[in-house]
């Protein structure tokens, strides 16, 4: 599913704004929250057809497609371990 990728900026840390250039062109908002795309654009056809990158809308800088996605990927598996940590800590406080 492509709606599972999650991107992070490795420049400026964004993680939300992004333009997607592969054989179409699409701009996208996702949730660091809820780890997932959040919004999306109409899918407008792009010109050039070879493009794979992806470009952050805050310092305007493009990276690869497949290395800001295994970033986004990691990102999401650390920001998951914390919320679960943080649960399971609360979890364990005795209520009285
Ligand atoms: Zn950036």
């Amino acid at each position: 599913m492509v709606n599972n990728v999650f991107f992070v900026c490795p420049h400026c840390g964004n993680n939300q704004d992004f333009k997607i250039f592969l054989s179409s062109f699409q701009a996208v908002k996702q949730s660091p929250e809820l780890a997932k795309r959040v919004d999306e654009s109409n899918i407008l056809p792009n010109l050039r057809q070879n493009d794979n990158f992806i470009e952050c809308q805050l310092c305007l800088r493009r990276f690869d497609y497949d290395n800001a996605a295994s970033i986004g990927k990691k990102y999401l598996q650390n920001t998951q371990r914390l919320i679960k940590l943080r649960f399971t800590h609360s979890g364990n406080i005795p209520r009285s």
